[in-house]
């Protein structure tokens, strides 16, 4: 039976896919939504709350319907949508690697050709030339890759998230945060169908459905079964002089999958981010007599992944190489073993339904994830994506924990990493005095 649009719908988590899913369930009329979150938006432990985020505008000719539907789903509301539009920068992208193993990887798909409009690049020079003068001053040593002048860019992803929950504030939906927004627990009538969620007032706040947005943190509050592999990556700020903020405009999305990117520094503050590239780094703990990646927020970075900035910088622009960091922050996210979104109502909870599993690849997808997780909730996901994004844990039985999943990093970080293994010293101080989240 349908549901009423005045039914009481609970979105746990005003993250990135949290907010997509109340401004989509409100743009479908439902009035009775409430948002919980630790955090009010935006939540400083989302892995949305950051200054940038890469997207690639056009959707490959290659491919499988699944990551077709979804790219032509997001593309749409990047360019369409004005709760989104004004945030998405065409400013064209390189995209290089450093061993010629990654860079077969990236280009077997078919898709870096020229016809697709990627044009080579492998000397110094030629990587220098995408960008003006006094922006790229390294040597790219052993860099060979693409440029792609338009389809491609960055969006503003805090801007953009911020935008969606206003807008769906606009339209009547509710956001609690603090004691009154931190889930507990779930509730359960028999231990089966869920009725709602506890909060950290002692609240309960039932739901004739409650979606699960929870992103690296889903498994706080419901057994995911392995289907869930809590990553962190890492990502550092600069910040830039007024002058160099005026150089650093409009300028491409620069991305060796070995080593790192980064995209023009924002517009307020003028601080530029870096990100190092590595296959991300768990936090391995034993919890009830399994292994389990447990996240936790930290507004610093491992020295070595500070070492991997600089590294990158070195390559790309030694002449900010060695200034000190601005601004440094673990981002959790959340793998499926597939990498696919996990998008699907709870087989054995009814009422419960799922939202989780963006696998690194999330942001981007804000402008329309909501409505396949809403489309879950209606019982009307398309079969294909309903198949792509199921409840799957059989895919998860005896999960390979170190996989790599299709990402890279330098010598000696090529590797799923672990923070038990960084002790305390081994962290940057900045932002130590600032409050702990
Ligand atoms: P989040 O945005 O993390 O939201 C989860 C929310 O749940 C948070 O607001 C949190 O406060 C809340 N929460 C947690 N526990 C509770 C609780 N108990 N009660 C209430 N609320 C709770 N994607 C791209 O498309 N392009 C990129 O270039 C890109 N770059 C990235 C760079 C980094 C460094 C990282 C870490 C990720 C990047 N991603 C990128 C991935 C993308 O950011 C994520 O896939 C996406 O933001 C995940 O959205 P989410 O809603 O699942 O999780």
């Amino acid at each position: 039976s349908q549901l009423a649009k005045d039914s009481h719908i609970i979105i746990i988590g005003a993250g990135t896919w949290g907010i997509s899913t109340a401004l989509h369930l409100a743009r479908r009329g439902y009035t009775n939504i409430k948002v919980l979150d630790k955090y009010p938006v935006p939540s400083p432990i989302s892995a949305g709350n950051d200054v940038n985020k890469f997207l690639e505008l056009d959707s490959s000719p290659v491919g499988d319907y699944v990551s077709k539907a979804i790219a032509q789903a997001t593309v749409s509301g990047w360019k369409n949508d004005p709760v989104f539009q004004p945030y998405y920068h065409d400013t064209g992208a390189i995209i290089a690697a450093t061993s010629e193993a990654a860079r077969e990887d990236i280009s077997s798909g078919g898709g870096m050709t020229s016809a697709n409009g990627w044009i080579p690049r492998s000397t110094g020079r030629e990587f220098r030339e995408t960008m003006p003068q006094g922006v790229l001053t390294g040597e790219f040593p052993g860099w060979k890759g693409w440029w792609k002048k338009d389809g491609a860019g960055w969006v503003a992803a805090r801007k953009s998230m911020e935008s969606a929950a206003r807008e769906a504030a606009r339209l009547g939906v509710t956001f609690l945060s603090g004691p009154a927004g931190e889930t507990r627990e779930l509730v359960y009538t028999d231990g089966k169908a869920v009725r709602g969620v506890r909060t950290a007032d002692g609240h309960v706040h039932l739901g004739a459905k409650t979606i699960l947005c929870a992103g690296a943190a889903a498994e706080n509050l419901l057994d995911m079964k392995d289907q869930l592999r809590p990553t962190a990556w890492t990502l550092a700020h600069i910040k830039m002089t007024p002058e160099e903020a005026k150089i650093y405009k409009d300028l491409p999305v620069l991305f060796n999958v070995e080593r790192g990117f980064f995209m023009e520094p924002d517009e307020d503050k003028h601080e530029l981010k870096i990100c190092d590239e590595h296959p991300g780094y768990c936090n391995w703990v034993t919890d009830g007599g399994k292994l389990k990646s447990r996240p936790f927020a930290r507004q610093q970075i491992p020295l070595e992944s500070e070492q991997r900035v600089r590294q990158f910088l070195k390559e790309t622009m030694p002449h900010l190489a060695s200034r000190p960091l601005s601004f440094a922050r673990i981002c959790w996210c959340a793998d499926t073993p597939d990498r696919k979104f996990l998008i699907s109502t709870h087989p054995e909870h009814q009422d419960l339904v799922l939202g989780v599993g963006a696998s690194g690849h999330g942001f981007a997808h804000i402008t329309s994830v909501g409505s396949f997780i809403a489309d879950a909730m209606e019982s009307k996901l398309d079969p294909r994506l309903a198949k792509a994004f199921r409840w799957r844990p059989e895919t998860a039985v005896g999960r390979d924990w170190g996989a790599l999943q299709g990402r890279y990093g330098p010598k000696g970080s090529n590797r799923v990493m672990n923070f038990q293994d960084v002790s305390e010293d081994e962290w940057t101080t900045i932002g130590l005095d600032q409050v702990k989240l």
